[in-house]
């Protein structure tokens, strides 16, 4: 398949796509419906396709669409790994199993939003909500600021938080902003005060496709961060050294980037609580879990921030003229998806190599 046609522009398409490609690989199937509607009156699923034996004990797992408009970039890798003779005759070759997760959160794909309906960040809400949640007193400070009343933001809005980026530097207003919060339920990044959909949809997956496991690898696919059509391999492991260095001695190495970690402060991303791999620990606790979020870059920081924030504000503003509305989803499809085939052709190349990496690390003792 050429790498243009792996590739949708609405998660209609996608769906479509990825279904097909499924079934005709002769891929065992299985779609969890969500309880709404998509953009155009679709249905909405988290789909599930497992390329190989149930009873395999190398398991690895490709998931898109955790966050959900970033979804148009993850459908893409997953679609064409489908199609992809060499890669499905390597990964049966290693005894590996490969099990595709498309659309994590596919109520976000279909809207372009980031988060779930439930507005949560799908990857801060895995957390023990019996126990105190952590708080994030930064976004106190910011959220105000972040989500004004009238959109676009007023010149006073900007010098504002120009201003905070200054005092508090760059580092510590993207934690602010980024990390997880609690408290504001319409806030931005809300990790939730409950488990959303997509987090119990997903144990439900584990517990049927990932008892067998006694290795387990993941690949999550992200956008959003870092130089565009850079793929940055960050751990999504707890923090755990011999995780780690198992992380490193798979993933780093063939030209690619080297594998960073939130940990020690190698990685874009800020420290982050409530992730989705979390999941894994708890429900595959009989299988050694290693695991990496594959984080390609498409626009600056800020810009990226300034799209998220304008979405927000649509979300707040449903009453928003439908100039405006259009205006912002495509300010968001810019940020989390580079429509150029050269973009899609650093994806796909990068994200192949990370999976053929993966079945001769699930092949290492
Ligand atoms: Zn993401």
């Amino acid at each position: 398949m050429n790498t243009h046609a792996a590739f949708s522009a609405s998660y209609a398409a996608a769906r479509a796509k990825f279904l097909e490609a499924a079934t005709a690989a002769g891929m065992t199937l299985r779609s969890y419906e969500h309880p709404l509607k998509g953009r155009d009156g679709e249905t909405l699923a988290m789909d599930v396709a497992l390329d190989g034996s149930p009873d395999a004990e190398k398991l690895f797992v490709i998931s898109s669409a955790c966050h959900g408009v970033e979804g148009y970039c993850g459908s893409g890798v997953q679609v064409y790994a489908a199609h992809d003779a060499e890669w499905r005759a390597q990964a049966r070759a290693g005894g590996v199993a490969v099990l595709y997760i498309h659309a994590l959160n596919p109520h976000g794909f279909s809207h372009a939003r980031r988060t779930t309906h439930e507005n949560v960040d799908l990857n801060r809400n895995f957390h023990d909500f019996s126990k105190p949640l952590p708080v994030n007193e930064p976004y106190r400070d910011v959220h105000a600021l972040l989500l004004p009343a009238q959109w676009p933001p007023t010149a006073e809005n900007q010098a504002a938080i120009a201003a905070h980026i200054e005092t508090q530097g760059m580092a510590r207003y993207q934690a602010a902003v980024s990390q997880g919060q609690h408290e504001f339920a319409d806030g931005m990044f809300f990790g939730g005060t409950e488990p959303s959909w997509s987090n119990r949809t997903l144990r439900q997956v584990l517990q049927t496709f990932g008892q067998s496991a006694r290795r387990l690898a993941w690949m999550d696919l992200h956008t959003g961060l870092g130089p565009s059509g850079v793929g940055e391999r960050i751990f999504a492991c707890k923090d755990d050294p011999q995780a780690l260095a198992r992380t490193r001695a798979w993933w780093d190495g063939g030209g690619a980037t080297p594998v960073t970690s939130f940990y020690d402060g190698s990685s874009s991303s800020a420290l982050l609580t409530g992730l989705l791999w979390s999941a894994v620990y708890d429900e595959c606790p009989q299988a050694e879990y290693t695991g990496m979020a594959m984080e390609y870059g498409t626009l600056p920081i800020l810009d990226m921030i300034a799209a998220l924030r304008a979405d927000h504000w649509l979300y707040k503003h449903p009453e928003a003229p439908a100039a405006q509305h259009a205006a912002i989803k495509r300010q968001m499809m810019n940020a989390f998806y580079v429509d150029t085939d050269e973009w899609r052709t650093q994806i796909v190349t990068q994200a192949r190599q990370a999976m053929f990496q993966a079945v001769d690390g699930l092949n290492t003792p």
